[in-house]
């Protein structure tokens, strides 16, 4: 690639603290062209606020620190010379074009040129951003990536005429193909831009095409996704390498753990063939969440329903991190979901608490799977809402009385829909329900969507708690405001695993778990808190 000769990487930081970086400087500062600072961030009421951390000079060398300084993809993939500095570039320039291309990307083509073709620079996105508006870093517009990519294709993959009077101004190079790889995971493919455009542009769908190029392509990825992640899954059965054998354990465990907690057993069926529905839960449910296992068993059981889970790689685990990343693994998992039902001749599949376990059964698999393939697939929210609201099992409403929100998961309420049912149940039995705001469609992402609720490595939680969880820690301080009292315990019900998991590792970042009580789990342990005819309440310990 042809170098700039004019190299503007000489300026101070200081140049750049009012954020004025183009993209056509994000290829040509070269040294770190963002840093966050605690004054940067809006502030939050009533939470501590931990000082960034430093990061270690060691991690320079290996990872692209060139952005902001985290670090998302956490293999060594760093360039050591010239040669492999080209070499980064040209395979990545090889896959802009297949991205771009009909038959090498079949799946999500026609609106990925859309988006990139139809832009009017109105900014509207810009505000709809929790990233963005956790500490308004120019970088993190919705719109920046999506531009810095637009010119590239520009420039290098469709030169118009007038050349660099368009736009075609960012220059390919090793620090810019870095730098668009992590810049493509500080963004959580929430989409709420993407619904706040008037014209529809997805700049959430770039992001994930983006990441995509990287994976396919170039074999790019964090590991958490990728090797640990749907490798993993689909070599091993699940997500984090618990296998089917272990699988059965953890269930023979949870079974114990409800004999104990409330003096009866329940059974919860595994690969039974024939019954009415196949429910698969994610693997961080069991490991982190059991109680919320535990409770889909004893309602499934008191309401008279035949079930099973399946024990079958990867089908134990309902998550499927292709999603975020790559269509060959997401197409993989997705495919042996659907095929696990129709072994197991079930009438339906129904997705348990994960949020984008939803999308890929429910959305996504309707675009790739037909006839055979095709079985029913649901969400377990309505199915739940009906057995709440045809009292399929006994009610009492009074012993949920503490102050209760709700968190909307992305994956549940935007792309795919479902919004109501969840209100009707908690309205049914929590008489100190309170919404947050903005709520249904109109939420903030967790800030563990597109994967970072598990991506662990370095100085990336760091990044996760601080900015992509930000405004969900704001609205749901807000809505406890006038209970904050340490006394008073209270609940997030968030319907879906990696939501859990990041609310709470946010919680405890923030102080407020310890200090004001506040604790977040699912919707099912709700509904048998208030189940009459259960021995003991399964959140009683808990909330
Ligand atoms: S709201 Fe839509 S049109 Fe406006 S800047 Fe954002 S992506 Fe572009
Ligand atoms: S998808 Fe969500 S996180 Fe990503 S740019 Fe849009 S609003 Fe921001």
């Amino acid at each position: 690639m042809r170098e700039r000769r004019v190299d503007r990487g000489a300026k101070s930081m200081d140049y750049y603290k009012f954020n004025f970086i183009s993209p056509e400087d994000f290829s040509i500062i070269d040294k770190q062209i963002v840093k966050v600072k605690s004054k940067d961030l809006i502030p939050l009421q009533y939470c501590d606020e931990p000082e960034f951390t430093n990061s270690y000079p060691e991690w320079i060398e290996k990872y692209a620190t060139e952005l902001d300084g985290f670090i998302a993809i956490d293999e060594p993939w760093k360039p050591k010379n010239k040669e492999e500095e080209e070499a980064l570039v040209s395979k990545f320039v090889e896959g802009l074009k297949k991205l771009l291309d009909k038959e090498n990307n079949w799946t999500f083509l026609q609106p990925l040129k859309l988006s990139i073709k139809n832009c009017m620079k109105c900014n509207l996105c810009s505000e709809a951003c929790p990233i963005y508006t956790s500490c308004k870093k120019e970088i993190y517009r919705p719109t920046y990536r999506a531009e810095v990519l637009r010119r590239i294709i520009k420039r290098y993959i469709k030169p118009g005429i007038f050349g660099r009077l368009t736009g075609a101004d960012v220059e390919l190079n090793a620090r810019t193909v870095m730098r668009l790889a992590e810049l493509a995971y500080r963004c959580t493919i929430c989409r709420r831009c993407t619904q706040t455009c008037p014209i529809g542009i997805d700049n959430g769908l770039m992001t994930r095409e983006i990441r995509k190029l990287f994976s396919q392509e170039l074999g790019i990825a964090p590991k958490a996704l990728h090797k640990q992640g749907t490798i993993s899954h689909l070599l091993d059965g699940s997500s984090v390498g618990l296998s089917p054998g272990g699988f059965k354990s953890f269930i023979k465990e949870i079974e114990k753990d409800i004999e104990q907690l409330i003096g009866k057993r329940y059974k919860l069926p595994v690969d039974v063939k024939g019954v009415d529905i196949l429910l698969v839960n994610s693997i961080l449910d069991y490991i982190y969440y059991p109680e919320t296992i535990a409770s889909f068993a004893i309602i499934l059981e008191k309401a008279g329903y035949e079930w099973t889970l399946s024990s079958k790689i990867p089908v134990l685990d309902a998550v499927n991190y292709g999603m975020w990343y790559d269509d060959v693994q997401l197409a993989r998992i997705a495919l042996k979901h659907v095929e696990a039902g129709r072994d197991l001749d079930v009438s339906r599949i129904v997705v348990g608490e994960s949020g984008h376990g939803h999308t890929t059964l429910m959305a996504a698999a309707d675009r790739f799977f037909t006839d055979e393939y095709d079985i029913p697939r649901e969400s377990y929210i309505p199915l739940l809402w009906d057995i709440v609201r045809k009292r399929e099992v006994k009610i009492d409403i009074d012993t949920s009385d503490f102050p209760v929100t709700l968190h909307d998961p992305c994956h549940i309420v935007r792309f795919v829909g479902i919004v109501k049912p969840q209100r009707n149940i908690i309205r049914e039995i929590c008489p100190q329900f309170r919404e947050m705001h903005p709520n249904g469609v109109y939420n903030y992402c967790c800030g563990g969507g597109s994967g970072f609720a598990i991506m662990n490595s370095m100085n990336f939680p760091e990044w996760r708690n601080k900015i992509a969880s930000r405004m969900k820690i704001k609205q749901l301080v807000d809505a406890f405001d006038t209970e904050l009292n340490p006394s008073i315990k209270k609940y997030i019900c968030a319907p879906c695993s990696n939501c859990k998991k990041t609310i709470n590792e946010a919680l405890s970042y923030y102080g407020l778990r310890r200090k004001y009580r506040i604790r977040c789990g699912g919707i099912a342990e709700l509904v048998v808190n208030a189940m009459v005819d259960v021995e003991s309440k399964i959140l009683r310990s808990h909330v």
